[in-house]
Order: C-alpha cells, then sequence, then structure tokens
C-alpha cells in the first residue's frame, strides 16, 4: 500500500525551500521505491489568506490521515498585525498539539566542510554530533491561564503559565534516554530547578526514568549554565532533554555552532513515530522570494523523515551522502559561504543534491 505524505510549504521562503525538497524525495521514491504519495496543503499565513484560518480542519484531517508530514515554514510581517489567535505560529503550534506531536529531535551536527562557517573555533566545533530532544506539546507554550490585561491602575500586565505533569516528563524523559542508548549514552537533561516548580518535578521524574536506562549517564544541567556550555565546549553533550521553551532557545544557539540554522532539520513524533518534519529555522522573511535560502534543512528533515517514520534506512543515508558531497564540491548558499567555495542559490543547490543522489 502506498504511504502518503502531505506537503506543507507554508510562508516565505517554505515554498522556495521546500521545491527542492520535492525534488529530492521524488527522486528517492522512485530511485528506491519507496511508493509514496504526495499531497499539498496550506498552513500559516498561506492557510489563513485561503481559508482564513492558520490551520483549517480538513488540513488538519489531512495531516492525521497522511502517514508523514514534511513542513517548510510559516509566518511573515503580513500577518504580524492580525487577530493573535490567526497568527501563522497558532497554525503550528495547532497541529503539533492535535497530532500529539511532543518529541521534537534538533540534531546538530557540524559537517566537516563547513567548519569555517561556524561562529566558534574549528577545534572548539569540529566533530560536532548533538541531538537536543525537546518537548514540544507542553509547558509555557500552550499553558493555561494566559492573559494580557489592564489593571485597574491602567497599567498593563500579561501573564504566561508554564505546566507539566509527570506522564508528559516521563514520556519525553524515554525518549531521550533512548536516542542516548542509540548513541553515546550520554543524556544531559536541561531544566531550571533552582528556581521553577516545572522544573523541579522534571528533575524529579527524569531520575526515576534513569533507573530504567543504567547504561546512559545522566547529568542535569541549569539551563542558564547549559547555554553558557554550549559556546564554551559544545563537545561535551551527546543528547540534551529539555522542555519547549529552553529546547527552542538552545538548538537555535546550538544552530549557530554549526554554521547556519539553514543546515537544521528536525523531526517531531507521536508515540508511534508518526512524525512532521521540517527545517529549525523560520520563513526567514528578509530573504523570501530572492531565491538565496539554503534549502539543506529542509533536504536532510527529508532523510529524517524515511529514516524515523519509514526507516528507509539505505535512501536517508543516500540523501546526507549527497549532501555531504555537494559540500565537497564547494557549493555555497549565501549563509554558509566562505572564501574559496562557489556561492549558488536555492534551487541550483537543490539540483546539486539531486544530482549527488542520482550518481549514487
Ligand atoms: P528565521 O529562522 O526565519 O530567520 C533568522 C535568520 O536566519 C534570518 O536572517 C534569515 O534570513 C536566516 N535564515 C533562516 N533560514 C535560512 C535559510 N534556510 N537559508 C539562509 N538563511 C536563513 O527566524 P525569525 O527571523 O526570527 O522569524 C521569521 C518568521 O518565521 C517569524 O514570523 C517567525 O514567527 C517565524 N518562525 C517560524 C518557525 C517555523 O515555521 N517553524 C520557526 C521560527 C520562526
Amino acid at each position: 500500500m502506498s504511504k502518503q505524505i502531505l506537503i506543507l510549504p507554508g510562508d516565505g521562503i517554505g515554498p522556495e525551500i521546500m521545491a527542492e525538497a520535492v525534488k529530492v524525495l521524488q527522486l528517492a521514491n522512485d530511485k528506491y521505491s519507496l511508493g509514496f504519495e504526495l499531497s499539498f496543503d496550506e498552513l500559516g499565513g498561506a492557510a489563513v489568506d485561503k481559508y482564513g484560518v492558520p490551520l483549517a480542519d480538513e488540513t488538519l484531517a489531512r495531516a492525521r490521515a497522511a502517514d508523514a508530514i514534511l513542513l517548510g515554514a510559516v509566518g511573515g510581517p503580513k500577518w504580524d498585525k492580525i487577530d493573535p489567535a490567526l497568527r501563522p505560529e497558532r497554525g503550528l503550534l495547532k497541529i503539533r498539539s492535535q497530532l500529539g506531536l511532543f518529541a521534537n529531535l534538533r540534531p546538530a551536527i557540524l559537517y566537516p566542510q563547513l567548519a569555517d562557517a561556524s561562529s566558534l573555533k574549528p577545534e572548539v566545533v569540529a566533530g560536532l554530533d548533538i541531538l537536543i530532544v525537546r518537548e514540544l506539546t507542553g509547558g509555557i507554550y500552550f499553558g493555561q491561564p494566559r492573559e494580557s490585561k489592564v489593571l485597574e491602575s491602567g497599567e498593563r500586565m500579561a501573564y504566561d503559565t508554564l505546566p507539566y505533569s509527570e506522564s508528559e516528563i516521563r514520556r519525553i524523559a524515554q525518549v531521550g534516554f533512548a536516542m542516548a542508548r542509540v548513541r553515546g549514552k550520554k543524556l544531559c537533561s536541561v531544566d531550571k530547578a533552582n528556581v521553577l516548580a516545572s522544573s523541579q518535578l522534571w528533575r524529579a521524574v527524569v531520575e526515576e526514568v534513569a533507573k530504567d536506562y543504567p547504561d546512559v549517564e545522566l547529568s542535569h544541567m541549569y539551563v542558564d549554565n547549559a547555554a553558557m556550555q554550549l559556546v564554551r565546549a559544545p563537545k561535551q553533550f551527546d543528547v540534551m532533554v529539555t522542555d519547549n521553551m529552553f529546547g527552542d532557545i538552545l538548538s537555535d544557539e546550538a544552530s549557530m555552532l554549526t554554521g547556519s540554522i539553514g543546515m537544521l532539520p528536525s523531526a517531531s513524533l507521536d508515540a508511534n513515530n508518526k512524525g512532521m518534519y521540517e527545517p529549525c529555522h523560520g520563513s526567514a522573511p528578509d530573504i523570501a522570494g530572492l531565491g538565496i535560502a539554503n534549502p539543506l534543512a529542509t533536504i536532510l528533515s527529508v532523510s529524517m523523515m524515511l529514516r524515523y517514520s519509514f526507516s528507509q534506512v539505505a535512501a536517508a543515508d543516500a540523501i546526507e551522502l549527497a549532501v555531504s558531497k555537494v559540500l565537497d564540491q564547494g557549493l555555497r548558499t549565501g549563509d554558509i559561504s566562505s572564501p574559496g567555495t562557489t556561492k549558488v542559490g536555492t534551487a541550483a543547490m537543490g539540483d546539486a543534491v539531486v544530482e549527488a543522489l542520482r550518481s549514487l
């Protein structure tokens, strides 16, 4: 039976980078006889324009029916001033929570060819390979109550709520330990347990889960220290597990160690490994329409999809090898270019990966 993949290009550079990822996916589909059927829909601002909401019910139904979802990015200045409930990012949060995609895997791998593009010294980042496991459907981005109001005094105030239940912490901790088990067997849990009640529960539950993974070495780190250690000595980390907001921030920080956020894919999985795959970056409105965005994060998201949702390891490996070969050829989009390399646009980079994959 064919496998259904729903493609949601989104906004800004989303459609540009997705066009390249789809070329690679279609070639992999043919070359490895994967039996995928692709369908397309809108999410975010594009969905606001088409359906009046950032995630239409019919799109959500298609996403539920699909075996996997590939997403570009959402958001942009065009929709910044609309009703907050209709903002593009709301569509993203809703699809993640409605599909129960609680485990966000964000690898930060430094391709040796890009050592010069990192903001840190090559010896600090050479060989970097970190996996950040971020809780994605709980915490402060979803917590209720949340409110913005005007006090009787006339002063404006706003607050959010940071809730975590034991079961939410346990299931993401289990993903963190499971990932560490098949990698370097080291898990660092990041929290703010010196201040936050939710973090104190987080730490206690992670300790409990650790008993089931005696082969994995567990450490804890406060988020402020983790932010510092990531730029001081990032290679001390193997797998990091953390909550929604801390993971959002730390994974963007980790991305810069690898040269560009344009290189980083991500997977968001439910309890059965059904997933939505997307680059870690946003819709980059500053470069949208210029044909210069880096499509590699989205192409590498295709490879994560093949690996995690479909267990197509050979095809996933081949896409990653094709990306590496293109970097070997010296081709670079602007965000990762350095002296002596050849600057190319989005489509040329996508075509080069297609050619490299075809020739494997
Ligand atoms: P961003 O990731 O879009 O851009 C940050 C910087 O990185 C920009 O200078 C951009 O040009 C650059 N960049 C990002 N992706 C790139 C790529 N593939 N190639 C080359 N350069 C790239 O973050 P932002 O500027 O904070 O947010 C812009 C919009 O994206 C906002 O509306 C935000 O809400 C949204 N956003 C969406 C997602 C998502 O869809 N998952 C994630 C983050 C931000």
